[in-house]
């Protein structure tokens, strides 16, 4: 790391070149490991890039941005030569009168992932290719059925049996306000190891899911990878006597290791992450046998969606856009009963393992994750063959070795 005395993204001078790519040679050479050089600017502004041995040469590759992590903003900085700022629109005008030209650059130079596209993320995905986002990374293993209509935008009965990533993926190519919007759709769950690779090239990810296994991924992703996660719930009461909805209330999370991580904010425990990894989540037998407050739920009607994705697309554009004056949020819940939207701000246990997982990258990854390369549509190998051909995989060559959980 050094500085420069010029403002914005920074290029190397024949010094900064020699001692990168031949003084730092040696330890890059003795630990097989890449090398990340960065200079920070005198407006703050950061830049950055790899070096990797090959053969007895320094290979230089510039990063395409540098993200800071705080606890009360998301910092972007972007290299203006392999991510250019997006031209003007005046489809967006309303949109940049609103928080500005920075701020929209920002935005749509983000690659976002959804995980889930049921009912909430659905309408996250309507959002965020409203905003001018210019590329998205879609999965959900889930395909299109009857009873999801009620509450999944864009879906109608000619979708029923699509997958779900695939109908948000068209809508948002039609009703992307950015200049090109580029959508990756994968039909697989993130437990897969193609979907799971996809997820940690993103910027923020929105977990729009409510089984334990994926939250558990959701939770690496945010710690051992410092990826923004915006994630929420909704719970509907019924009473069953007098068939009536007895009460309903939503939550959005921001998780980053600033917040605090899913398991301790409660929206899952790690027993239920064995009992789905065994299949006992699943099993009639044993759902029955839960006390009725612990069974799964699948109640939700689509307003109830339409609140929690909003709640949860404006924690992150608190996050990106917000000044640093505003106030920390880690969670919010809003409680249809008496009309309350209340903050939550506490923290991680002080035992939780996630906080030992912090910036571990590679290094901590989730054991259960499996490895099938699907040969499904043509479309979707084309997707997966193209985030291969890109290199993502080669930025993460130890993801392969596995670690189990704790440290
Ligand atoms: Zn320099
Ligand atoms: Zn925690």
């Amino acid at each position: 790391m050094h500085s420069h005395p010029g403002p914005g993204w920074q290029g190397l001078n024949p010094v900064d070149a020699d001692t990168e790519g031949n003084v730092l040679a040696y330890p890059v050479g003795a630990t097989g490991l890449p090398l990340v050089g960065l200079t920070l600017g005198s407006d703050g502004y950061w830049s950055a890039r790899f070096w990797e041995r090959d053969g007895k040469e320094m290979r230089r590759r510039w990063c395409d941005k540098v993200r800071i992590i705080g606890p009360m903003s998301y910092k972007l900085y972007f290299n203006d030569n392999l991510r250019p700022a997006p031209q003007r629109r005046n489809i967006l005008k309303r949109t940049i009168d609103s928080w500005g030209d920075k701020a929209q650059n920002d935005i749509a130079r983000l690659k976002v992932g959804i995980v889930g596209l049921g009912s909430g993320g659905s309408i996250v995905a309507e959002a965020v290719a409203r905003i001018g986002v210019e590329q998205v990374v879609l999965i959900d293993h889930d395909r299109v059925k009857q009873h999801n209509l009620d509450r999944l935008l864009n879906a109608t009965v000619k979708d029923i049996g699509k997958p779900k990533v695939e109908v948000a993926a068209k809508a948002m190519r039609r009703n992307g306000t950015a200049g090109q919007i580029k959508v990756t759709a994968l039909p697989m769950s993130i437990q897969d190891e193609v979907a799971y690779l996809a997820a940690l090239d993103c910027d923020v990810l929105f977990g729009c899911v409510d089984r334990p296994v994926p939250l558990e991924i959701l939770n690496y992703a945010a710690h051992s990878h410092l990826i923004p996660v915006f994630s929420g719930a909704v719970e509907v009461q019924t009473n069953p006597q007098s068939d009536s909805l007895f009460s309903a209330h939503w939550r959005a999370h921001t998780i980053t290791p600033y917040h605090q991580c899913l398991r301790c904010n409660g929206q899952y425990n790690s027993s239920a992450v064995v009992k789905e990894l065994d299949g006992s989540l699943d099993d009639m037998r044993y759902i029955s046998n839960l006390p009725a407050n612990e069974r799964p739920r699948n109640e939700n009607v689509f307003p109830f969606g339409l609140s929690v994705a909003a709640m949860i697309v404006n924690s992150m554009i608190r996050y990106l856009v917000g000044p640093d004056w505003w106030s920390l949020v880690r969670q919010q819940e809003h409680q249809l009963i008496n009309g309350k939207t209340r903050v939550i701000n506490e923290e991680c246990r002080s035992n939780c393992e996630f906080r030992l997982r912090r910036a571990a990258g590679d290094a901590e990854t989730p054991y259960f994750l499996s490895t099938s390369i699907p040969t499904t549509a043509p479309s979707v190998l084309g997707s997966i063959m193209a985030l291969v051909k890109k290199g993502f995989r080669s930025c993460f060559p130890r993801v392969g070795k596995r670690h189990r959980g704790g440290t």
